[in-house]
């Protein structure tokens, strides 16, 4: 737990959000600034810096349960969704807590900008 970070915040349930998804180790909520009909971030509770200081098996796995399972829940496994990773300046990645965004209800365009 970081005492400057928004995400930890969120998780520790000081700053409330609707969580979509929750389990013992990640949480689910809408992006403030959406980039797409349903835009969702998923955060591990714990607090870890980028995708770089990832090192938990059971992190990483539970990582892609917990996207499954919201996608599941919020109806996105037909039509499909895209998940991203921003990893630190030039991945565009804002906020040093690490989160899976998942982004559907649209087509995603590819290459990004
Ligand atoms: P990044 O650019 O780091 O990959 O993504 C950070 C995301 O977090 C952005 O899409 C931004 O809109 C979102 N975000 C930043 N602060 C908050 C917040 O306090 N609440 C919510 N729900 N989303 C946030
Ligand atoms: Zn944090």
């Amino acid at each position: 737990m970081s005492d400057t970070c928004i995400f930890c915040k969120i998780a520790s349930k000081q700053i409330p959000v609707e969580a979509l998804y929750e389990d013992a180790n990640f949480i689910a909520f809408r992006d403030m600034n959406p980039q797409a009909p349903i835009h969702i971030l998923i955060i591990p509770k714990v607090h870890i810096e980028t995708i770089m200081e990832l090192d938990s098996e059971t992190l990483m796995t539970g990582a892609f349960r917990a996207v499954q399972a919201t996608a599941q829940l919020l109806n996105l496994t037909a039509e499909g969704f895209r998940t991203v990773v921003n990893c630190r300046e030039n991945g565009g990645q804002t906020v040093y807590h690490l989160h899976f965004h998942l982004l559907g209800g649209r087509f995603m365009q590819w290459p990004p900008g």
